[in-house]
């Protein structure tokens, strides 16, 4: 299984693109970050799209990547979310009033974009992979991924949150954990209110997961929040010390294979 990272940061500027990563060239898990990272012949393997969220960090380039899909290849995306998240996308990213409503076009018959609900805790066959979505805690209604190919490599996405990881240790362990730090420690209260994590929520997070399963896979930590970066990288270093763990911060076109 090859993990790409396409967007690692929580803001968008030259150098740093908003949440996405791809597996194995053709499951998008959120779409912050994708269009500005692919070439169009590697946006054109994109078969199917999971959302953690509808956040607006995780969902925009859909309609980027749809517009692409639509005009040069006629594709099709299936995008697949939580009900709540899927109700808000099509409300507003595809209203046809802020641009093209790509789950009309370029026909309602054969529409570039298909949704495709997801229930949370109960596993699915999606593109090929197993794929089982965990509720995430957030300030609005969100799941994190794990993401089992079928030789048994497995990675769990948390998406925004600012707990409650253990739980995804249901069933098979992941070999990599993806999850976030968008501020650093002085920032723990604001952060908790908004759903984020900062070093040190994650390490109490990760002595919960290891007191669970008795082990922590390796940590990835992505949604990092740009004008901390320095901080944040400081502060996770000092976790992985203190838990004599491997932990780091991801970066924009990183590859991880399992
Ligand atoms: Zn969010
Ligand atoms: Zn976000």
């Amino acid at each position: 299984m090859d993990i790409r990272i396409l967007g690692a940061h929580s803001s968008e500027l030259r150098g740093a693109r908003l949440a996405s990563l791809l597996i194995d060239d053709t499951l998008l898990v959120d779409a912050g970050g994708v269009t500005s990272a692919l070439s169009l012949h590697e946006q054109e393997r994109i078969r199917t799209v999971l959302l953690t969220h509808h956040h607006f960090d995780h969902t925009r380039d859909l309609i980027t990547l749809a517009a692409n899909a639509a005009n040069y290849w006629q594709g099709q995306l299936v995008v697949c979310g939580l009900g709540h998240t899927l109700d808000i996308v099509a409300r507003y990213l595809f209203d046809g009033v802020l641009y093209v409503n790509f789950l009309e076009y370029p026909s309602k018959a054969r529409p570039c974009v298909i949704l495709d609900a997801i229930e949370p805790n109960v596993s699915r066959r999606i593109a090929g992979y197993d794929v089982l979505a965990l509720p995430a805690e957030h300030s609005v209604p969100a799941v994190g991924y794990r993401v089992t190919s079928q030789d048994g490599k497995s990675v769990f996405y948390t998406g925004d949150t600012c707990g409650g990881l253990a739980d995804c240790r249901q069933g098979v362990s992941p070999q990599l954990l993806i999850t976030e730090v968008t501020g650093p420690n002085e920032n723990a209260d604001w952060l908790r209110k908004v759903g984020h994590l900062c070093p040190a929520l994650l390490k109490e997070e990760l002595k919960e997961w290891r007191r669970v399963s008795g082990q922590l896979p390796r940590v990835i930590v992505v949604h990092v929040g740009n004008a901390f970066e320095r901080q944040i990288e400081r502060e996770v270093a000092q976790v992985a010390k203190e838990l004599g763990a491997d932990i780091s911060l991801g970066r924009e076109d990183m590859l991880v294979t399992l």
